[in-house]
C-alpha cells in the first residue's frame, strides 16, 4: 500500500465525472488500498478516487465504525434532512454548513464484485453524499449554505 497525493481544489480532475468500473482487477484493489491508507494518513472520514487523481467510481469511508469501500456507489433512497458542518481533504482549511439527507440507502459493489446495500444515518449519510458528489465533480463548497 502507498499514500497517494491528495488533489486540491483548483485541479480540473475534481470537476470531472468519474467513470463506472467495468472490471475489478488487481489495479483497482491496489487503488482502493492506497485510498484507505491515504484517508487514514490524512485523518479523513472519507475519500473518493478523483481526490487521488483517478476518475473511477470508487469511495472509501470510515466514520469510526470500520472501513466501508464501495465500487460504483449509487444512492437508491434518501429521506429527511440534516444540516451540519463539512470539510474536505481536497479543500484544506475550509468548513461550511451543508444540508444533506438524514438517511440514505446506498448500493454498490464490494471488491469481490458482490452487490451490497448499506443504510447510513447522520454522519454516515453525510459522508456517502459527500463522497458520491465527488464522483460527479461536485464539491461541498458548491452546496455550502453559510
Ligand atoms: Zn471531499
Amino acid at each position: 500500500m502507498a499514500i497517494r497525493r491528495v488533489v486540491k481544489d483548483g485541479d480540473p480532475t475534481l470537476r470531472k465525472k468519474s467513470r463506472k468500473i467495468e472490471k475489478i482487477d488487481q489495479r483497482l484493489i491496489t487503488l482502493i488500498e492506497d485510498m484507505i491508507e491515504t484517508m487514514y494518513d490524512a485523518n479523513g472520514v472519507g475519500l473518493a478516487a478523483p481526490q487521488v487523481g483517478i476518475l473511477k467510481r470508487v469511495i472509501v469511508i470510515d466514520i469510526g465504525d470500520g472501513i466501508i469501500e464501495l465500487i460504483n456507489p449509487e444512492i437508491m433512497k434518501e429521506s429527511g434532512e440534516q444540516t451540519d458542518v463539512e470539510g474536505c481533504l481536497s479543500v484544506p482549511g475550509v468548513n461550511g454548513d451543508v444540508s444533506r439527507p438524514q438517511k440514505v440507502k446506498v448500493r454498490g459493489l464490494d471488491r469481490k464484485g458482490n452487490m451490497v446495500e448499506i443504510e447510513g444515518e447522520d454522519l454516515l449519510a453525510r459522508a456517502f453524499c459527500h463522497e458520491i458528489d465527488h464522483l460527479e465533480g461536485i464539491l461541498f463548497t458548491d452546496k455550502v449554505i453559510k
